[in-house]
């Protein structure tokens, strides 16, 4: 059985290079074809509209699903990325028609905005115009949408390839991208977004229905937090970095499109067998303890690159844990204990109340098994609570990372953004480069 996954994707430089290639490579085709010039704005016009639809179909591979593309940045980052290019992509295609119809236009492209619009050639492109933005808009307002997040995530998936489709048929029938060059480019950015579109939504769980799971338990550890353990149905080779997260499907078909992501709170010493730590959040995580025992499971992963990969030179390591954002800490600091690591460990564990730090005994028998201290803090603690009050600041920071070589630790965070957001400045603040940061946010927004 392998224990640990390879390390997959692209290296960022050449992700980064391969973006502005992708999106410069239209402009160049375009200039290849030697027509005539529109005039300079509808010229302007319509390559930066060449370049939002060659950026994107790339988001089709480029937005957190496949390991080899961005597999080596991690999701946070993917993320991030993914949400600077639809701001960057809107842009560009708000202000294509506005340029197209400000240079006095062609026969092919009306003149004013108005007659723009109505003209029945415009009809893909308008189309793909106004989904585009109710689909950013559907992104950016999504917790109000009166949908599921799975709904909108299939929609957002969907939504992006009917745009790009549009999108491809405007810019090879209206802007007259035609040739023999320009046509095979974009038909096979379009190939390459349906098979993505395929290969998360068919061949994905295709895959998964050859490699069943079960669920072996499910148990409160917490307030309103479960363990769920999960064990192979057969015989099959399961791989996990400490810290990873899978993509979990619970007593429903594969193909149902209800699958979330868990960071693993186990660790390789433990595989096959993975738990999980669920913070009931919603419908989905409010409906596990209804789930019976034995019932089939499919996992896609592991992913991210919440690890120690990359990180083994480390003077120590520190973990700062916000409620359930202990969990693939818990993966790592049982990896650490496996196999034994001398080196100092510090964890850091916020939560709001007492009935929320989860494995408490555990935690508390690391310093016996590790070179290790384990602070809490609480913000709501009973009256005979010896432990830290209050959040996570920097004086906290201060008073448990001591050590005088700190910079050359390595911190783990995870929990809720704003306690992230002040961890990670307050770290720098501290003299701790940005690269001994690492980061996993379960929320995207
Ligand atoms: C990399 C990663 C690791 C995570 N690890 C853990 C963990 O170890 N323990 C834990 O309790 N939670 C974890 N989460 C968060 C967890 O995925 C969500 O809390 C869960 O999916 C909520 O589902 P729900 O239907 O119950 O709640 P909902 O009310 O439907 O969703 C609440 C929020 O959770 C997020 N979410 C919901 N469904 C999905 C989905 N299918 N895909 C991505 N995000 C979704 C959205 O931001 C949504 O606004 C992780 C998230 C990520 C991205």
């Amino acid at each position: 059985m392998s224990r640990t996954s390879k390390a997959l994707g692209l290296p960022p430089l050449l992700l980064v290079a391969g973006y502005f290639l992708l999106a410069l490579a239209p402009v160049g085709l375009a200039a290849m074809q030697a027509r005539p010039s529109r005039g300079l704005s509808a010229d302007f016009s319509s390559g930066i509209a060449m370049s939002a639809l060659a950026l994107l179909l790339a988001q089709f591979l480029t937005s957190g699903r496949f390991e080899r593309t961005t597999g080596r940045v991690g999701i946070d980052l993917t993320m991030r990325a993914h949400q600077l290019a639809a701001r960057l992509i809107l842009l560009l295609l708000l202000a294509h028609p506005v340029l197209a119809s400000a240079g006095g236009g062609t026969r092919a492209m009306p003149s004013t905005l108005a007659t723009l619009v109505v003209n029945p050639s415009m009809l893909t492109g308008v189309a793909s115009w106004i989904l585009l933005l109710a689909l950013t808009a559907s992104a950016i307002w999504r917790d109000r949408l009166p949908f599921r997040y799975e709904a909108w995530r299939v929609l957002h998936g969907f939504g992006a390839w009917v745009i790009a489709a549009l999108g491809v048929h405007h810019a090879v029938n209206v802007g007259q991208h035609n040739d023999r060059v320009m046509l095979t480019f974009w038909l096979v950015l379009l190939a390459t977004a349906t098979l993505a579109l395929a290969t998360v939504y068919v061949f994905t769980p295709l895959l998964q229905l050859r490699r069943p799971w079960r669920i072996a338990s499910i148990q409160t550890v917490g307030d309103r937090l479960w363990e769920l353990a999960l064990e192979p149905a057969a015989a099959f080779p399961v791989r996990l970095e400490a810290g990873q997260f899978f993509w979990l499907t619970l007593a429903r078909s594969p193909f149902r499109i209800t699958e979330h992501p868990f960071s693993a709170a186990s660790c390789p010493a433990d595989l096959p067998r993975l738990t999980f730590l669920i913070k009931e959040s919603g419908d989905f995580t409010g409906r596990l303890g209804l789930l019976p025992i034995n019932a089939r499971a499919y996992v896609d992963g592991p992913r991210g690159i919440f690890t120690l990969r990359g990180h083994e030179e480390a003077k120590g390591y520190a973990f700062v844990a916000g409620g359930v954002g202990v969990a693939p800490i818990l993966g790592i600091l049982r990896h650490l204990r496996a196999v034994r690591d001398r080196r100092p460990v510090r964890l850091l564990f916020g939560n709001r109340h007492v009935g929320q730090i989860v494995y408490r005994a555990e935690l508390d028998a690391l310093p016996r098994e590790l070179d290790c201290a384990v602070q809490y803090v609480l913000s709501e603690p009973p009256s005979e609570w010896h432990g830290n009050r209050g959040v996570i600041d920097r004086s906290l920071l201060e008073s448990v990372f001591q050590a005088p070589d700190r910079a050359e630790w390595v911190y783990f965070v995870c929990g809720p953004a704003p306690m992230m957001d002040l961890v990670e400045r307050e770290l720098m603040h501290m003299g701790v480069p940005a690269r001994n940061i690492v980061t996993e946010r379960f929320r995207y927004h």
